[in-house]
């Protein structure tokens, strides 16, 4: 089997949908048949719990993976309730990775070390802290591709120039492959004039990197992770489900596009 794509989800401003999207693409992907595996890489764990993990029943984690240089497969769990998915789980434990992994050698490859041989899934999907940290270099140096998550807000392109700026450092130096997948705009308001300019303004600035799909503002949204399931379980037929379908199709075309 080929070496499965592997996409970070990323962007260093705090709730901008990172988690909502790395967790429902991962599952809309695995609704259509493919093997996906999801790395939660937040010591705020929100990727795990939302998929129903606790971490007081955990073993191990990504800490252990990352610092500790466990093989990732042992950390791995099968989320039985999600066809198709994979969760490398997060706790606390991580939160102080990023002083820890400041000291060990390799300490921005240790993740994509880590994925070697991971050969069993079609994609890897990682989700990132919202911060420019230790972590997220590892998830980039890790990453074929970004993905990057906009809220429809007023200040929603700010900090985005830090991004790309790191993201190319990171291609000059230690990931020469690593290319941008597309810019998600999530928790659109189409009752707000403010969301309908963000979108025009992204699709100004950003032309076709700018993804057709765009995510509603949605309370099913919103609640899902309470109950431990993505949307596409906890609303099966609702926007967000819709919208993260989509999301999955555009997505699965660019990267056909990339591969031919
Ligand atoms: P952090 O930077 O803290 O990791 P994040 O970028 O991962 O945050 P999320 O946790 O996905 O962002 O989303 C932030 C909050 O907004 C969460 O409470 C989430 O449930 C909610 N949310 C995200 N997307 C939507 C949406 N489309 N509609 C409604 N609520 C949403
Ligand atoms: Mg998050």
């Amino acid at each position: 089997m080929p070496r499965p794509k592997v996409i970070t989800v990323c962007n260093q401003k705090g709730g901008v949908g990172k988690t909502t999207t790395a967790v429902n693409l991962s599952a809309a992907l695995g609704e259509r048949g493919l093997k996906v595996l999801l790395v939660d890489c937040d010591p705020q764990g929100n990727a795990t719990s939302g998929l129903g993990i606790r971490s007081s029943d955990l073993v191990s984690s990504i800490y252990d993976v990352v610092v500790l240089g466990q093989p990732l497969a042992e950390v791995a769990v099968p989320i039985e309730s999600v066809k198709g998915v994979t969760l490398v789980p997060s706790t606390l434990a991580l939160a102080g990775s990023e002083l820890e992994l400041a000291e060990l050698p390799l300490r921005e490859s240790r993740l994509r070390l880590a994925l070697d041989g991971i050969d069993e899934y079609d994609y890897v999907l990682l989700d990132t802290p919202p911060s420019l940290g230790l972590l997220t270099v590892n998830c980039l140096v890790a990453a074929e591709s970004l993905l990057i998550p906009l809220q429809c807000e007023y200040y929603a392109l700010e900090g985005l120039s830090q991004l790309t700026q790191t993201q190319s450092l990171v291609k000059q130096s230690l990931n020469p492959s690593l290319s941008l997948l597309g810019i998600v705009m999530t928790l659109f308001d189409p009752r707000t004039i403010l969301s309908s300019q963000v979108v025009s303004e992204v699709r100004r600035q950003f032309a076709e990197d700018a993804f057709n799909t765009v995510i509603p503002r949605s309370v099913r949204l919103s609640e899902a992770p309470s109950h431990g399931l993505p949307i596409t379980i906890y609303d099966p037929s609702g926007r967000g489900s819709a919208a993260y379908r989509a999301l999955a199709e555009e997505m699965l075309l660019r990267c056909e596009r990339v591969a031919a």
